[in-house]
């Protein structure tokens, strides 16, 4: 039976210094993310025929899981798919925007600027646990949250950018500062890559 497994980062624990520091990184992806994923391999084990799929298309339409499992595979697939996308749409080198998502930001949000203080403002103020997403919906550029481990996936959303906004994404090094993790995230945005998905996807 296939199980999933825990892909390798593109940098270094410590390449995302001092944005994120390393002691995050290592137990955020090694633990946490682990975590995710031991528990969807799990939960599959009563259902071996759904561990041929990606999981991003068991998230597609959780209505197709079967009841017992749908919750795990909604959690815990959840969080190895935003998980295994973060670590994606992060590097450790700052970018410039490229030309054709920066337009699509002028034209969806009016600037630049703007685009930054609504995800800001968005990350900033979700209560609870996770995620704030920039997304593809209908051809517009969106802001949107999600709680826990919900995946824009799963409302027919492609996403383009996230923050993870769990505790355990920030709290060793910024505490209870979420605002200052959100300010730093900017620094260390992989723009190639998400302009690549927007390509792709408009
Ligand atoms: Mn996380």
């Amino acid at each position: 039976m296939k199980k999933f497994q825990l892909p390798k980062l593109e940098y270094e624990y410590n390449a995302l210094e001092p944005y994120i520091d390393k002691s995050t990184m290592k137990i955020h992806h090694g633990k946490h993310h682990q975590t995710y994923i031991d528990k969807l391999n799990i939960a599959l084990e009563k259902h071996p025929k759904l561990c041929k799929e990606e999981v991003d298309d068991l998230l597609i339409d959780l209505d197709n899981i079967p009841d017992d499992i749908k919750i795990a595979v909604k959690n815990n697939g959840g969080g190895h798919s935003n998980h295994s996308f973060f670590w994606k749409i992060l590097s450790p080198k700052k970018q410039d925007i490229p030309k054709e998502i920066k337009k699509q930001i002028e034209k969806d949000f009016g600037s630049y600027e703007e685009f930054k203080k609504l995800f800001s403002d968005t990350a900033v103020t979700l209560f609870g646990s996770g995620w704030a997403w920039l997304v593809l919906d209908d051809k517009k550029l969106k802001i949107m949250t999600t709680f826990n481990q919900d995946s824009p996936i799963s409302s027919g959303k492609i996403p383009l950018l996230t923050i993870d906004l769990w505790e355990h994404s920030y709290y060793l090094k910024y505490q209870n500062k979420r605002i200052d993790y959100i300010e730093a995230f900017f620094n260390i945005i992989n723009w190639e890559r998400v302009n690549e998905l927007f390509l792709k996807n408009k």
